[in-house]
C-alpha cells in the first residue's frame, strides 16, 4: 500500500485563492481559505499543490454567469492547472501516486460508465464535473481533483508551458484531429494569432497540414508566419476574405476551418471559402451567438458542420506529448494570481495577447 500523503509534507490549513463570491460579482483574493485535508478526501480524489494555472475565456464566462449553464457559487475558477499530488483519498484504486506532477483540465471527472464515457466522449458525460465551474478550480494554492482524470505531465515539459496545453491546446488539438483532414490539406484558422489560434497553427503544422492564418496586425502576422503558417490573411486589410482564402488555396478553397471566434461572420465565411466536402469545426463557446450559414451551399457543397468540445483523457495525453516533443510552444505571459482581476478586464476588452499563466509558486 503506497502512501496517501507525500512523505515529510504537512498540508497547511489555510491557503490563498481567487474567489468569485457570487455569480456576476468581482473576483477577490482570499488568504485564509481552508485547505481540504487528506482525511476529508473521498475515494478517487487527490489534493494537488498547484504550481501554475492558465487563464481562459471560459473562466470569464463562469465568473460573469453569462452562459446558458450556471456555475457553482461561491466559485474558485481556473481549469488549466499543473501541480504535484500531495495527498490521495483513502481506499482509492489508481495508478497515480503522491509526488506525481499532473494537469487539471476543464473536465475534472466523469463517470466512465455511461454511453458517452464508453464512447470516448467523456466530456459529454451527463455527470461530468467541470473544474472552475461546478467544482472549484485551479486559481488556488491547493485544488481537489480526481485521480481518474488528472493528466500526467511528461518530464521535460515545464509546468507553466504545460498549463495552457490542458485547455487551449487540448481543445484545438481535438478539433484538428477530427477535422477530417489529410496530410497536405489546407486548414483555415481564424484568430490564428490569439491564445487558441497560435496553438492551432502549431498542432496543424505538426499534423502536416497547410495553414491559412486569419487575424490582424503586424505582430500577429509575424507570430503566425514564424510558427509556420503557409498563408496570411489580414481581416482588416483584406476586403474579401473568402476570395483571399480561395486564392491562397489554389482557387478551390480550404479542406477545413477550425473556427474559435465568437462572431457569427466567422462561420458564414467558412461555408463560402471551404471546398466541396469541406469541414467546418465549431470550437468557441460564446454565450448566445447563433451559427449562420447558407443551408443551400452547405448542402450543395456537401459541407460538414461539426462541434468539438474540449477533449477527453487521451486527447490530453496526445496534446501534451506533442508539446513535450517541442513541436508546440505556448506563448504566454507569467503573472501573479493577484493580477487575475486585471486579466479579466483585459479579456473583456480583448487586449490580452497570447495566454496569461499565473505562477502559483510565487507568494
Ligand atoms: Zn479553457
Ligand atoms: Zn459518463
Amino acid at each position: 500500500m503506497s502512501a496517501n500523503i507525500l512523505p515529510n509534507f504537512t498540508i497547511p490549513k489555510k491557503q490563498t485563492v481567487a474567489l468569485v463570491e457570487k455569480s456576476g460579482g468581482t473576483v477577490v483574493i482570499k488568504e485564509d481559505w481552508p485547505v481540504v485535508q487528506q482525511n476529508e478526501l473521498k475515494p478517487g480524489e487527490c489534493l494537488v499543490q498547484m504550481q501554475a494555472t492558465g487563464c481562459c475565456h471560459t473562466d470569464l464566462h463562469a465568473a460573469l454567469g453569462d452562459w446558458p449553464l450556471k456555475a457553482k457559487s461561491p466559485l474558485i475558477g481556473g481549469h488549466e492547472g499543473v501541480g504535484i499530488i500531495v495527498a490521495i483519498g483513502s481506499n482509492t484504486v489508481t495508478d497515480r501516486k503522491v509526488g506525481d506532477r499532473v494537469g487539471i483540465k476543464w473536465l475534472a471527472d466523469s463517470c466512465l460508465n455511461c454511453e458517452q464515457c464508453r464512447s470516448g466522449r467523456e466530456q459529454n458525460c451527463p455527470n461530468a464535473k467541470l473544474s472552475g465551474f461546478n467544482v472549484d478550480g485551479t486559481f488556488s494554492e491547493y485544488c481537489v481533483s480526481f485521480c481518474n482524470h488528472v493528466s500526467p505531465i511528461p518530464e521535460g515539459l515545464d509546468s507553466q508551458e504545460a498549463a495552457s496545453i490542458l485547455c487551449a491546446g487540448v481543445t484545438v488539438y481535438r478539433a484538428i484531429k477530427y477535422s477530417q483532414t489529410q496530410h497536405g490539406d489546407w486548414i483555415v484558422l481564424p484568430g490564428a494569432g490569439g491564445g487558441l489560434g497560435h496553438l492551432a497553427v502549431q498542432y496543424a503544422k505538426a499534423r502536416g497540414l497547410r495553414v491559412v492564418a486569419i487575424d490582424t496586425g503586424a505582430e500577429k502576422k509575424k507570430l503566425c508566419l514564424a510558427l509556420g503558417a503557409d498563408a496570411w490573411v489580414d481581416f482588416r486589410e483584406t476586403k474579401d476574405i473568402v476570395a483571399a482564402v480561395r486564392e491562397a488555396t489554389g482557387g478551390e478553397g480550404a479542406h477545413s476551418a477550425v473556427v474559435t471566434t465568437a462572431h457569427p461572420s466567422g462561420y458564414t465565411q467558412a461555408v463560402d471559402y471551404l471546398r466541396g466536402g469541406g469541414t467546418l469545426m465549431a470550437v468557441g463557446l460564446p454565450g448566445d451567438a447563433k451559427l449562420e450559414a447558407s443551408i443551400f451551399f452547405t448542402v450543395f457543397k456537401s459541407i460538414s458542420i461539426l462541434g468539438s468540445y474540449v477533449g477527453n483523457r487521451q486527447d490530453a495525453y496526445e496534446a501534451l506529448e506533442i508539446a513535450t516533443q517541442g513541436k508546440v510552444k505556448v506563448h504566454y505571459v507569467s503573472k501573479h494570481l493577484k493580477e487575475l482581476k486585471a486579466t479579466y478586464e483585459g479579456l473583456k476588452e480583448g487586449t490580452v495577447a497570447g495566454r496569461v499563466v499565473f505562477d502559483l509558486t510565487k507568494q
